[in-house]
C-alpha cells in the first residue's frame, strides 16, 4: 500500500546523514509512484511533487544537519496542505439548521446520517432530526429507524408519499412545530450515477435550501470516488465530502484526489460501521496515515529536550533484561507528562498508534494511575504478575479508585510493555537511540 511505499521511499533517506540532490530526485519519485498507486491523479501527484522539490531546494535541504527530516517534514506539510489545510467546521447556524446526504447507494448516507445524528447530539448537545427520503425500497426507511432507535433519535418519515421534495419539506416543518435544531435528510443513491438521481437530489437541494450538503463517499472506490464528486459537485455544489469506510486497509488517495479536483474540504471520516465510528477531519492526521510513519520528526525534536538520557538508558537496560516494572511506568508518566499530551505522543510514534488503539488515555487520567501505583508495594511494583483479586482491591481500597480502574491500568501497563518491547525491535531502533541507547 501506499505507506509502505513510502517508507520504502523515506528509507532511502533515512540513513543518511547527508544527502545529493540526486537522492532527493529519486526520493521524491518514489513518493510519485507510491501516489500514483494509491490512485491519485497523475497531474496532482506530479505538481506535489515538483512543489515539494521546489521548497526543498528553497529551504537548502542539502546543506541542513538533517536532511531527509526535513524533506520529510516538507512532504507532509505539502500533504496536509494539498488535503485541506485546517480543520473545516459545519455549519450549525440555521434554525433549524438543514444537513442534506448525497450520494451513491452504498457509499454509507444512511450509516452517516445516524453517526452524525449522534455526533451531534452527545458532543454539540442539538437535537437532530433524521429524514428518511429514500422511498425506493421500504427497507431504506427501515434502516434508519434502526439507527435512529439505536442513539435515541427521532426519525420522520411518510411511508405512503413517494414524492421526497414533499417529505423533506414536511420533516422542517414537523422538526420547526417540535423544536428539533438540525434536520439531517438522508436521500436515495444508486449504484451509479444516472440522470433520474441527479435530478431527484437537485429539486430536494433547491425545496430545502439546506445549510449544508455533504457529500458521502466510499474512500475504497479510489479514482472512481473523484468522477463521482465531479457529477455531484457540478449539479448541487455540495459544502463538504465525508469519507467512509476508511478503516481497513483504505488507501488514502481519495482524500488527496477529491480534494484537489473538486476544491471542497473533507469535513469527517467514518471509520466503522458502529454510530461511534465517527471522526472529524484533519488533514494533518491524514497526510501522517498516508505516510503511515507517524510524526517521527517533531517526537524526535520535543523528546531530544525533554528526556532524561541518563534515565532512558536505564530503562533500555531494564527492557532488554524484562524487568520493566510499575516503577519504571511511573517515571514514563512523569517523562511523558513533561513532554505534553499523552495521545498525541503515542499517535507521533509509528506503529504504535495501533498497538494502543483499544486502551483510552486521558491526560487527567495519570492522577488516577499515579495514585494506583503509589498504593503498590515495591514488590508488586517490580513484579506485577503478583498482584491478584486480593491485592487489586487492596490496591484500589488505597489509592481512593475502582478495581476496574486497577485493572485497566494493568492492561496499559501490559501493553506499555508490549510496545516497549516493540521497539526494541527493527522499527524502533532509532527511538531507542534517541532515548539515549
Ligand atoms: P447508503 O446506501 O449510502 O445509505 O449506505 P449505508 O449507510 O447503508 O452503508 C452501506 C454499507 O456500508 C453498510 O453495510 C454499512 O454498515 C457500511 N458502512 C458505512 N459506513 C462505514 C464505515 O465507515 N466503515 C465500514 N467498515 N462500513 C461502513
Ligand atoms: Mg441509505
Amino acid at each position: 500500500n501506499l505507506s509502505d511505499k513510502l517508507d520504502k521511499a523515506f528509507h532511502i533517506l533515512k540513513g543518511h546523514g547527508k544527502i545529493t540532490e540526486v537522492n532527493v530526485a529519486d526520493t521524491l519519485k518514489e513518493v510519485r509512484r507510491a501516489l500514483l498507486d494509491a490512485d491519485v491523479n497523475f497531474k496532482i501527484a506530479k505538481d506535489f511533487t515538483t512543489k515539494v522539490k521546489e521548497k526543498a531546494i528553497g529551504q537548502d535541504v542539502l546543506t541542513t544537519l538533517q536532511p531527509g527530516q526535513l524533506l520529510v517534514k516538507l512532504v507532509k506539510d505539502e500533504l496536509t496542505e494539498l488535503m485541506g489545510g485546517d480543520v473545516a467546521g459545519i455549519n450549525l447556524s440555521g434554525n433549524p439548521s438543514v444537513i442534506l446526504m448525497s450520494g451513491l447507494q452504498g457509499s454509507g448516507k444512511t450509516t452517516f446520517s445516524g453517526k452524525l445524528a449522534n455526533f451531534l447530539k452527545t458532543k454539540k448537545n442539538k437535537k437532530p432530526l433524521l429524514v428518511a427520503c429514500d422511498i425506493y425500497r421500504p427497507a431504506a426507511i427501515n434502516q434508519l429507524h434502526v439507527v435512529g432507535d439505536q442513539i435515541g433519535v427521532e426519525v420522520y418519515s411518510e411511508p405512503e408519499n413517494k414524492n421526497p421534495v414533499e417529505i423533506a419539506q414536511n420533516a422542517i416543518k414537523h422538526a420547526k412545530a417540535n423544536g428539533f435544531n438540525v434536520v439531517i435528510v438522508d436521500t436515495a443513491g444508486r449504484l451509479a450515477v444516472d440522470q433520474e438521481m441527479m435530478d431527484e437530489i437537485a429539486r430536494v437541494h433547491k425545496a430545502i435550501q439546506p445549510q449544508e450538503t455533504l457529500f458521502v463517499v466510499d474512500s475504497m472506490t479510489g479514482q472512481d470516488a473523484v468522477n463521482t464528486a465531479k457529477a455531484f459537485n457540478d449539479i448541487l455544489n455540495f459544502d463538504g465530502v465525508i469519507l467512509t469506510k476508511l478503516d481497513g486497509d483504505t488507501r488514502g488517495g481519495a482524500a488527496i484526489s477529491i480534494k484537489s479536483v473538486v476544491n471542497k474540504p473533507i469535513k469527517f471520516v467514518g471509520t466503522g460501521e458502529k454510530m461511534e465510528a465517527i471522526d472529524v477531519f484533519y488533514p494533518d492526521r491524514m497526510a501522517e496515515r498516508i505516510l503511515g510513519m507517524g510524526d517521527v520528526v517533531s517526537l524526535v525534536e520535543r523528546a531530544q529536550e525533554q528526556f532524561d538520557e541518563e534515565e532512558a538508558r536505564k530503562l533500555q537496560k531494564k527492557i532488554a533484561k524484562n524487568e520493566f516494572g510499575f516503577d519504571d511506568f511511573l517515571t514514563q508518566i512523569q517523562q511523558v507528562k513533561k513532554m505534553g499530551n499523552m495521545k498525541d505522543l503515542v499517535g507521533m510514534i509509528p506503529g504504535a498508534s495501533k498497538a494502543m488503539k483499544d486502551v483510552e488515555i486521558e491526560d487527567d487520567a495519570f492522577k488516577h494511575i499515579e495514585a494506583i501505583i503509589h498504593s503498590m508495594t515495591p514488590g508488586e511494583r517490580s513484579k506485577p504478575a503478583i498482584i491478584d483479586v486480593k491485592r487489586k482491591a487492596r490496591i484500589a481500597k488505597g489509592s481512593g479508585t475502582k478495581v476496574e480502574q486497577v485493572n485497566q491500568l494493568m492492561k496499559q501497563f501490559d501493553q506499555m510493555s508490549k510496545m516497549m518491547k516493540m521497539m526494541q525491535g527493527p522499527g524502533g531502533k532509532n527511538l531507542m537511540k534517541m532515548m539515549g541507547g
